[in-house]
């Protein structure tokens, strides 16, 4: 049995091959869109649809299996990294994403003066710049 497969039983889903498949692409790593997911499903399945692809990621992200983030302005993105409460910082010149690790640890990280009676479990932190390619560039353009 694959540890993938081991993953998906020790969280009570059903081990489907669009869900392995899935599994299979994000533990690459990185921040994937859907459109980038599926079409890399599909290179291991025959025929798998943008609604099937949705719908295990939505089944992996509620096992706690996969995280979605989506920054201002950018589709939402999936990634295998969970649990570890990391941050992003962002490219505002071409949209990379780089993960950042938080510097307390455990969510939520930063304590609001006031939550209004919230019981808070995450601060959603997103650091915004230009990443050295990008900066490399306005350089060139100056
Ligand atoms: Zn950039
Ligand atoms: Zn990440
Ligand atoms: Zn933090």
């Amino acid at each position: 049995m694959s540890s993938a497969e081991e993953l998906l039983r020790s969280r009570g889903l059903r081990v489907t091959r669009p869900r392995l498949a899935v599994l299979d692409v994000l533990a690459a790593g990185g921040h994937l869109e859907v459109e980038e997911i599926t079409r890399q499903v599909r290179e291991r399945l025959d025929s798998v649809s943008t609604q099937a692809v949705y719908d295990v990621l939505g089944a992996l992200s509620r096992a706690g299996l996969s995280r979605r983030i989506e920054p201002a302005g950018s589709p939402a993105r999936y990634e295998a990294r969970v649990g570890d409460n990391h941050h992003h910082v962002v490219c505002r010149g071409c949209g990379m994403i780089a993960d950042v690790d938080c510097a307390v640890g455990e969510a939520p990280c930063l304590e609001p003066h006031s939550a209004h009676g919230f019981e808070v479990d995450e601060a959603e932190v997103t650091f915004w710049g230009l990443c050295p390619s990008c900066q490399a560039r306005r350089t060139a353009d100056d």
